[in-house]
């Protein structure tokens, strides 16, 4: 847990709200992912939960859809400043739109490692396992990643949802 050297006091709230949030969206039956954006002043600027439901949307997770909402509303330049905050580690897909849209800071707490071994080839959730370090460094500019940290933490709401979700 080294990682944690790495996190400001503000850093370490916003993970404890991020981690807060997936729970809540287990004990609605949402797939418990969960993404807050936080401007560089510390302000929470977007919050998203994971979005397959109400459509089965599989591209909905939380953090493609909060970086399609905040590329709508801010341009690269501001979004270079901004911290997103993750319960778990984006996938190639959601690196990729944070890629795009612009973000500078990123910080997740469950590893995509981890999670497949919770989730295997779950239907609605087949872990995509590739570390978004890998993602970021084939772009053109730094996207400062840290994570994994409060991992354990931030495992136990998917391995209780997983094993009864869906089956
Ligand atoms: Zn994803």
């Amino acid at each position: 847990m080294s990682e944690l050297n790495a996190l400001s006091d503000v850093d370490l709230s916003m993970m404890h709200h991020v981690l807060e949030m997936a729970e809540t969206l287990a004990e609605e039956g949402v797939h418990p992912f969960a993404a807050l954006l936080v401007d560089g002043a510390g302000n929470k600027l977007m919050e998203q939960g994971n979005a397959y439901l109400p459509d089965q949307d599989m591209t909905g997770h939380a953090e493609r859809v909060l970086m399609t909402r905040a590329s709508k509303a801010w341009r690269p330049d501001f979004l270079a400043s901004c911290t997103m905050y993750v319960s778990a580690e984006p996938c190639a897909m959601c690196a990729g739109a944070a890629y795009w849209a612009g973000l500078g800071r990123l910080v997740y707490g469950l590893s995509e490692h981890r999670l497949k071994g919770i989730t295997g080839n779950h239907p609605e959730n087949p872990t995509l396992d590739l570390p978004c370090r890998l993602v970021f460094e084939s772009g053109q500019r730094d996207v400062e990643v840290i994570g994994p940290v409060l991992e354990d933490e931030a495992a136990e709401v998917h391995e209780t949802f997983w094993q009864t979700h869906g089956k």
